[in-house]
């Protein structure tokens, strides 16, 4: 397997198959060489490129990042509450582009699956052998009654990262003590299951120092959430009644918005907030949504094993845009996904089948800015589908010690230090 080294094969999670199935036809493209394109930079994208960079030399892999910085996400709720600088979640493409990918500054609005060809926003056209798509999500606020575009601002929800995490932090800050902050959670799939909850706990945790006579709701379009146990537990715990979680079933969804009073509006309540934290309902980002590959369901179907779509095979889907259930839409998921992309991508060009794949998540959620909880699994992909592998998933314990839960803190810092270091080299 030329371009192949084993043990970064096994680093990655992967094992060889034991068969040779027949080999997939080589691409080629009209430079001579095989071109891998990949449009999104974040963790899946980037993660992908860096990893057929390692394992296909003889590729020209290009790098579509789009035309605005990239934050990262994860570790940005701390920035809301002060504990974290923004800066400090920016990540450059500067060492890839060292490694030989070509990052280019552009958006891509549009593919012909056909022909191979991928347009961007300067009208030039890219041809590729393989097309991998890493674009994250959209947020839909106009999905919400008197919501939209121009009312983020009012009802902001910083599910994007950026620039809007700190006007989020200023929204907080003049929350006038005795005041009503609110979070509202949309029906899930969403970015990030547990995030929202995250949110809730350090914004909680920030209240009781800063403003101890606020209270803070959160009002849910789910009846059931990820690690709901352990958050109850310590929300009940360390907030009592200043923390109110009102789920689906007891009106939690949210019907309406009116942005000149500041209000949120369910079935059964009218919330006249100080602060309301309004995280839309959400789908794959747009060009994840061109020629039909998330057949008007909003999300890509796709084949586990390669993160081909389901649609047009020689397309793949990666990260939050797919598909990928029982894995969350994770920035750990998204690079787990694009190393096994990345490895079927790889394989394919040389004329072989797709490695056996495991795919792994941990979801590291802060109680406070010192102590954390985690979800994590490992999965096996087959053409049919991701089933958990017997005995990997599991939460932290719900009588875990404050040394522990401190601990796991520590997890989530390392994880996320290691997790940017293996996408970016940064
Ligand atoms: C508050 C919050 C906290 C989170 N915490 C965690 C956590 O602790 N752990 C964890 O694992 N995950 C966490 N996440 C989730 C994580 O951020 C996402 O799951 C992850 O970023 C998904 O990676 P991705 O590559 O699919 O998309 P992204 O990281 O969003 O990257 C997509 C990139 O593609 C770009 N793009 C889109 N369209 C185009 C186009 N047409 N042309 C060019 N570029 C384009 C986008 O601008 C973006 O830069 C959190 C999310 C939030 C909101």
């Amino acid at each position: 397997m030329r371009g192949w080294r084993r043990r970064d094969l096994l680093a990655a999670g992967l094992a060889l198959p034991a068969l040779a199935l027949p080999a997939a036809a080589r691409a080629t493209s009209s430079n001579g060489g095989p071109r891998v394109v990949i449009v999104g930079g974040g963790f899946g994208g980037a993660t992908a490129a860096r990893y057929l960079a390692r394992w296909s030399p003889q590729l020209r892999i290009s790098l579509i990042v789009g035309r605005e910085r990239y934050w990262t996400c994860p570790f940005s709720n701390l920035v809301l509450i002060g504990e974290r600088q923004l800066a400090s979640l920016e990540v450059s493409h500067a060492r890839l582009e060292a490694e030989g990918i070509e990052v280019l500054r552009r958006t891509a609005v549009d593919f012909d699956p056909h022909h191979r060809r991928l347009d961007l926003d300067d009208g030039s056209e890219l041809a590729w052998d393989r097309l991998v798509l890493a674009p994250g999500i959209e947020v839909m606020p106009e999905a919400i009654e008197g919501h939209g575009v121009d009312s983020v601002e009012r009802f902001p929800h910083a599910w994007l990262g950026g620039q809007a995490t700190s006007h989020l932090a200023r929204r907080l800050q003049a929350v006038p003590d005795g005041g009503l902050v609110a979070i509202s959670v949309p029906e899930a799939p969403y970015r990030c299951p547990p995030g929202p909850y995250e949110r809730a706990s350090l914004f909680a945790w920030w209240l009781a120092q800063h403003r101890p006579r606020a209270r803070l709701v959160i009002l849910d379009a789910n009846d059931r959430f990820t690690k709901d146990d352990l958050f109850q537990a310590h929300w009940q715990a360390a907030h009592g009644d200043q923390l109110q979680w009102i789920g689906r079933a007891d009106g939690g969804s949210l019907r309406r918005v009116d942005p000149r009073r500041g209000s949120l509006h369910t079935d059964f309540d009218d919330w006249a907030t100080d602060l309301a934290c309004v995280i839309p309902p959400q789908r794959a980002a747009a060009i994840a949504r061109r020629a039909g590959l998330d057949e008007g369901r909003g999300w890509c179907a796709i084949d586990p094993v390669t993160f081909a779509s389901r649609i047009h095979p020689e397309v793949h889907v990666i990260g939050d845009a797919a598909i990928a259930n029982p894995m969350p839409k994770s920035a750990f998921a998204a690079a787990s996904q694009a190393r096994v992309c990345a490895a079927a991508i790889a394989t394919a060009l040389e004329g072989k089948a797709p490695p056996q794949a495991l795919l792994t998540n941990t979801c590291y959620s802060l109680l406070t800015p010192e102590t954390a909880i985690a979800v994590t699994g490992s999965y096996r992909a087959t053409a049919q589908g991701i089933e958990p592998l017997p005995g990997t998933t599991g939460n932290s314990p719900a009588d875990a010690s404050d040394a522990e839960r401190r601990a796991e803190a520590g997890h989530a810092r390392g994880w996320y230090a290691a997790a940017r270091a293996d996408a970016f080299g940064d």
